[in-house]
């Protein structure tokens, strides 16, 4: 299978959330399965200096984009045999330290930033040399790119052209702009209609995916279903129904190259589910880099995260206040709504000895969090699969969560399956709720033997991306056999 991703964030080179975990770990994984691959994302600052090496490709860009012309040059480099990855460098759109927005605000040329990109991510699949057969698009930045091959499909002699894939990662976010901005596809305007990319009276990026990819996937079997339910759809869920035939939930994999225990340089002792007890360091050096009393018995909750309402911090909030009275810890480690941070910061010097607080994006102290943290709060509102849930089972961090999304699929609470516990899951979205959990963990935290049985249950579960490398090549499999 040849497949080319287009994604605008790709770990290592850029990233703000779990999709650059997913697209990185997913072009690596079918790689190394023989597949061909490609990625294409965009040159942000910072990553030409981290990759000297970077080679030209000879594939000029030079587009119209509405009544602009717009040109971008394009760079490729192979970190592993079979895995190309194609920086597009657009310097204007793209020489930027961040990625979508600065001080909590898009940037106003977000619309014009990502269509040049989708028409890139199309024009690659169109002309690259080694002629990708799907071209597989992640969320609304590369969502039109589905719709533009959907276009050139019907040009004569183009019949042939790559199908496409849409993988959803977070509904919520779904690239809206005003209609003028339309212009920028060069299209006919047949397409803006509220059956194709029109959304009252708006143009909708992700939207231009769901209604002309062939196939669509999501991040979990869960949330799936969920986004066709008018409480989760974001006002999609109607497209999404109709496309239900089309649309298959995939729970994402863990790089566990990356996150695994036994071999993380970010922790400052290797240890596995034989070898817990050296779990231990890793908490005294949490509790040390988060100046909190460095004491392996107390117990230590952990968060990282998007300090966004999705991640249900209002509950976390409210529930901490109530919990912090009891003999226990708590780190966080994100960044997020001004409110939200200062919401954090307040909490902590409320209660310094037992809250600490880090605003900020660290990879390495997040690595130093999943290790160290007894139990890991995610008590999200929604959450379409959820990476760090899955970290902190393989390092042995027992996870409270909602049951929602992939939240659900992927953690085991003692009423469902006792012998197969790992986690600790309510239902209500309220402070109540989750500071009830809190307390089954301060409890479960007394009980040594069975703690110990939730940490391996989660330690020896797997996620590994092999078997979600293979279902997506499934769906490319019958994205492929969708006649032209
Ligand atoms: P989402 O994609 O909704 O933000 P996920 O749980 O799927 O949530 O993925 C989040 C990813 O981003 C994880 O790899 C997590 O460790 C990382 N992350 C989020 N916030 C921070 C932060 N402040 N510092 C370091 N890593 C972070």
């Amino acid at each position: 299978m040849k497949v080319l991703l287009a994604s605008s964030e790709v770990y290592p080179y850029s990233k703000t959330g779990g999709l650059a975990d997913m697209v990185g770990a997913l072009g690596k994984a079918l790689a190394s399965a023989g597949h061909r691959v490609g990625i294409v994302t965009p040159l942000y600052t910072g990553i030409r200096e981290r990759i000297p090496e970077l080679k030209p490709v000879d594939l000029p860009i030079d587009f119209p984009l509405g009544a602009a012309r717009v040109r971008g040059e394009i760079w490729s480099h192979e970190p592993s045999p079979g895995l190309t990855i194609y920086f597009i460098e657009q310097p204007d759109f793209y020489q930027r330290s961040t990625l979508y927005q600065v001080h909590g605000r898009d940037y106003p040329d977000n619309a014009e930033r990502f269509i040049f990109f989708a028409k890139v991510a199309a024009h690659l699949a169109l002309h690259l040399d080694w002629k990708p057969e799907i071209l597989h698009v992640h969320d609304w930045q590369a969502a039109p790119a589905a719709l533009l091959l959907h276009h050139q499909r019907k040009l004569p002699g183009w019949e042939n052209a790559p199908r496409t894939c849409l993988t959803i990662h977070n509904l919520a976010y779904q690239g809206v702009f005003p209609a003028f901005q339309y212009a920028l596809l060069n299209l006919p305007w047949d397409y803006f209609n509220p059956a194709g990319v029109e959304f009252y009276s708006q143009i909708n990026y992700l939207k231009a995916g769901i209604a002309y990819a062939d196939t669509l996937t999501t991040v979990s079997p869960r949330y799936a279903r969920e986004i066709t339910t008018e409480e989760y759809g974001c006002g999609l869920e109607g497209l999404l129904r109709n496309r239900a035939a089309a649309l298959v939930g995939i729970l994402n994999g863990v790089d566990y190259g990356e996150w695994d225990p036994e071999k993380d340089p970010h922790i400052p002792e290797p240890y596995s589910a034989a070898l817990l007890e050296r779990k231990t360091t890793s908490k005294i050096a949490l509790q040390k880099q988060f100046g909190l009393a460095q004491n392996p018995e107390i117990p230590l909750f952990g968060n990282i995260g998007r300090l966004a309402h999705q991640k249900g911090v209002d509950i976390l909030l409210d529930s901490l206040e109530e919990m912090l009275s009891a003999e226990m810890q708590f780190v966080l480690l994100g960044s997020g709504l001004p409110e939200f941070e200062r919401g954090f910061r307040e909490l902590a010097s409320r209660h310094p000895s037992r809250a600490s607080v880090h605003i900020g994006f660290d990879e390495a102290a997040s690595h130093l969090v999943e290790a160290g943290s007894d139990f890991f709060l995610m008590p999200s509102r929604f959450e379409p699969c959820g990476l760090n849930q899955m970290y902190s089972l393989r390092y042995g961090t027992v996870p409270i969560v909602r049951i929602t999304g992939g939240l659900d699929d992927t953690v085991i609470d003692i009423k469902e399956d006792p012998e197969h516990a790992n986690g600790i899951k309510f239902a209500e979205y309220t402070s109540r709720a989750l500071a009830k959990s809190i307390r089954k963990g301060l409890v479960l935290y007394g009980e040594k033997p069975l703690f110990r049985h939730y940490q391996k249950n989660g330690m020896t579960g797997d996620f590994s991306w092999t078997r979600t490398a293979g279902d997506y090549v499934k769906v490319y499999e019958s994205a492929l056999a969708v006649s032209p």
